[in-house]
Formats: C-alpha cells, structure tokens, sequence
C-alpha cells in the first residue's frame, strides 16, 4: 500500500481551476519529484496535502486513512510537515525561536530537546548561528532553517516546495545533498522543483503537471531520458 495516495485531485480559486484530476503516489522510503512550469499546479497540491487548501474533489489517502477534512495541525501530528516555497522563515526571531516555530506541537519537552539536537547535529551552521536573527541568515542558511524547522515535528513524509529557489550553485548542491541524506535515513520526500534535472536525478520516480494535469510519469531516470522532458525543462 502506498504511503500517500492521491486521486481525482481537484482544486480551484475562485474560478482558477488550478488542479484537475490529479493521480500520483508516494511510496514509504521514495523521493518522489513533481516538476512543472511555473502555475502548473505543483504548490497548489503541496498545499493540499498540508490541509492548507480543501479541494474540490479527490481523495488524499495517507496510510491509509483519507486526511482530506483533516485540520492542518492534525496533519503534521500525522506525520506530514511542509518546507513552504519561500521558506517563509520569521524574520525578528531567532534561529532558535524558529525551529521552536516547528515543535509548536510538540508537548513534551524532552522529545523537543532531542529534535533540537538533531537540528544541530544536521546543520552545525543553524547551531553556530541560533541566537542570531533569522534575517540575517543568507539564502541557504534560511532554506536549511526552514528544513529544519519542518524537520522538529519529526515528519515521517517531508513535503519541499522548491527548496533550491533563488540560491547560488554551492548551495543548491548542499540543499539536494541534504535531500538525499534525509531520505537514506528515513523520511519519505515530496519534492517539488522548478531545477528539474537535479530533482529527476536524485527522486526515485516523477510526476510532469503541466496546467493542473499530470502529463507524465516515471521513474526519475527514464523521465531525465525522455525527450519530451529534455526539450521541455533542460532547454534542448
Ligand atoms: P509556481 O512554481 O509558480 O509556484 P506551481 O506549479 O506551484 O507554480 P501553483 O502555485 O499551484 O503552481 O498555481 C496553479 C494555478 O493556480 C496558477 O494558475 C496560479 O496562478 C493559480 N493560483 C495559485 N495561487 C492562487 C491564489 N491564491 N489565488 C488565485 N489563483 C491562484
């Protein structure tokens, strides 16, 4: 059975029928990559599954049970914590009282503790810099502290929306590095990517969306082979 099913996904703003019929599934130990031009949706169903947006229709099955008119703090008790597209890191707070921002559900103290230690252990940086300001953190240092702000409620299936947006090289390289440790050491990815070739590399399997509808899919492999993709997203 899989980890998290989604069918017949649905949903609109308004109007804006941003996702149509969506089917994909994310199996326990995968990466699982959606890429997709920028409004194909990909954010939309991130933040679907987070219980941030209730569709129009479908299903979201997560093991084994349909979280669909689940509230969003129930879903991260579940097990799913979101690193949302922008980070979003609370700027006049500091490192520290930011992945606090994380365990906001977490009741005993002890388990926190732990998670901040394994925050640190993950990125000695955030741990040199955690009485500092986040604003003062550059780019990659704020999207390792909005992981690791996800990574205190101890997610079973971690959802990234673009975590390589807006940084330099060194970085994207570090952040796609950390992708994997994460998931070799247990967590389930969704990964979402407009830097298709580096998510296709590292994710088990693919879902191409293309305006709200799945277009394509495989295993990461054949979907960096696929002439479509190439000619689509590596520009040749
Ligand atoms: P991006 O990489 O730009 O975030 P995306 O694939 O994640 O792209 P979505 O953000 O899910 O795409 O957007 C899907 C569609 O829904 C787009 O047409 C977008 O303009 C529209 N949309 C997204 N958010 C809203 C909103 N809050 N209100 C109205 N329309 C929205």
């Amino acid at each position: 059975m899989a980890m998290l099913k989604v069918s017949d996904l649905s949903v609109n703003y308004g109007v804006i029928q941003a996702v149509k019929g969506v089917n994909f599934e994310i199996n326990e130990g995968e990466i699982v990559t959606l890429i997709g031009a920028n409004g194909a949706g990909k954010s939309t169903i991130v933040k679907t599954i987070s219980g941030l947006l209730k569709p129009k229709e479908g299903q979201i099955i997560y093991q084994g049970k349909d979280i669909v008119h689940q509230k969003a703090p129930q879903i991260v008790l579940d097990g799913i914590s979101q690193v949302p597209e922008g980070r979003h890191i609370f700027s006049g707070l500091t490192v520290m009282e930011n992945l606090q921002m994380g365990a906001f559900l977490q009741k005993n103290s002890s388990e926190a503790a732990k998670s901040y230690q394994e925050v640190f252990d993950r990125f000695p940086i955030l741990a040199k810099r955690k009485n500092q300001d986040a604003a003062t953190l550059s780019g990659g240092e704020q999207q390792m502290l909005a992981i690791g702000r996800a990574l205190m409620a101890k997610p079973k299936l971690l959802l990234l929306d673009e975590p390589s947006m807006g940084l330099s090289p060194l970085f994207i390289q570090q952040i796609f590095t950390i992708i994997k440790e994460l998931n070799e050491k247990g967590t389930t990815i969704l990964l979402i990517e407009q830097n298709a070739k580096q998510a296709l590399s590292i994710a088990n399997r693919g879902y191409v969306l293309a305006t709200g509808q799945v277009q394509l899919t495989g295993s990461g492999h054949e979907l960096l082979a696929n002439p479509e993709v190439q000619k689509v997203y590596f520009g040749g």
